[in-house]
């Protein structure tokens, strides 16, 4: 249920539509309560991801733009307001956070801070009356993904992942081909996707900060690509995790490799690392194969459907996702997969990792 100023945000947006085909006069679309379709974004965390995918995203995106920022250190956050033109009464710090809910001008709260704060943050802005986008992993637990959920049916505002992928027209092919069992029906998925985690401070390697290592991280995109090319959830899965340096790596999984089982029977060969760059899914059908690798990075994505390449013009996959969401809230326009219902999916999912890799044994993915 959106809110009155939601609704006349959605007037603004089919006015300008109309206004733009002629059917409505461009003095009507000047005259409605908000004649800017475009809702205002409020980044929380200024780290990597903030700074340099999403806020030049947020320059080239339509129906949102920045509009509040969330820092806990001033001297960053008198920098974007000099840099960006946010507004003083539109920057708050992680003890003014809650005030947020007074100001008109904010309408998406987009958490991009370590993951352990997540869920406290997604239902804070949620309280104040704000739709959210939230970064993955959703939270550190499933508990934690149905308190968010909770949260936002009660608030009766949107609440939606960093899936950026689902706006990738890569990955909508994978799912395409997949799920429309253009090639036959899928036998075998197999994906990874890892990195070199470098520094050893950073709290991506700190628990309490990450609730755990690459599967957490970088992981749950092979977990979304296999549930999406399949169509299915899985239903049990084993796993390793395997440590070179159990130093570094002492607090959260360095590799994990995994399989899965879905209910058609088709099967799953996942890796994730902070030890190396693997990038890749593939996928194994009937009557034939397909392919994208490099595959979940921001850009240069290259698939092939039995050797035929993939044509696709790149996206902005940060601002098609913003966008995509914002058009949703302004219009109705269905959401690609990214609501809190994935996220809680993906968690059920990594928790059975978890315990297969404690077990040893093929565990049953609860749901
Ligand atoms: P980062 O370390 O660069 O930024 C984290 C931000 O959180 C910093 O501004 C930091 O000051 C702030 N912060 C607040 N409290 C903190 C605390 N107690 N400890 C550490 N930092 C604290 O991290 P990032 O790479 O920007 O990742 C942020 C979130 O975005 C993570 O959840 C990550 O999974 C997600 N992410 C998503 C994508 C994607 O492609 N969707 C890519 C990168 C990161």
């Amino acid at each position: 249920m959106n809110s009155r100023r939601d609704f006349l945000r959605t007037s603004a947006f089919h006015l300008g539509f109309l206004a733009a085909s002629g059917a409505v006069s461009s003095r009507l679309l000047a005259q409605s309560a908000a004649a800017k379709p475009s809702l205002g974004v409020a980044l929380v965390g200024l780290g990597g991801y903030a700074t340099r995918q999403l806020l030049p995203a947020l320059r080239q995106t339509k129906h949102c733009h920045l509009a509040g920022i969330v820092s806990g250190t001033p001297e960053k956050a008198a920098q974007w307001q000099k840099d960006e033109g946010v507004k003083a009464a539109n920057v708050y710090d992680y003890k003014t956070y809650d005030r947020i809910a007074d100001n008109p001008e904010i309408d998406i709260v987009y958490v991009v801070l370590p993951n352990s704060m997540h869920a406290e943050y997604t239902i804070r802005a949620l309280k104040a009356g704000k739709h959210v986008i939230c970064e993955k992993p959703m939270g550190l637990s499933v508990a934690e993904c149905d308190r968010m959920i909770a949260a936002a049916k009660e608030a009766g505002k949107t609440l939606t992942l960093g899936y950026r992928l689902h706006y990738d027209p890569f990955h909508q092919e994978a799912k395409r081909l997949g799920q429309e069992q253009v090639l036959g029906k899928v036998k075998l998925f197999e994906g990874g996707f890892g990195f070199r985690a470098g520094d050893p401070t950073q709290w991506r390697l700190r628990k309490a900060l990450a609730g755990g290592g690459a599967i957490m991280d970088v992981g749950v995109y092979v977990i979304q690509a296999a549930r999406y090319c399949t169509g299915e959830e899985p239903v049990s899965v084993t796993a390793q995790e395997i440590k070179t340096d159990g130093v570094k790596f002492a607090e959260v999984d360095e590799t994990v490799l995994w399989q899965m089982k879905f209910p058609s029977g088709a099967l799953a060969s996942c890796s994730t690392s902070y030890n190396c760059s693997t990038d890749f899914l593939q996928v194994a059908c009937e009557n034939g194969r397909y392919r994208v690798g490099p595959s979940y990075g921001y850009q240069g994505q290259k698939g092939e459907m039995n050797g035929k390449p993939m044509e696709f013009a790149p996206v902005n996959q940060q601002a098609a996702h913003m966008d995509g969401i914002a058009r949703h809230i302004l219009t109705g326009e269905p959401l690609l997969n990214v609501g809190g219902d994935e996220g809680r999916r993906d968690m059920l999912v990594i928790e059975a990792i978890y315990r297969a890799i404690a077990s040893g044994r093929e565990e049953a993915v609860a749901r």
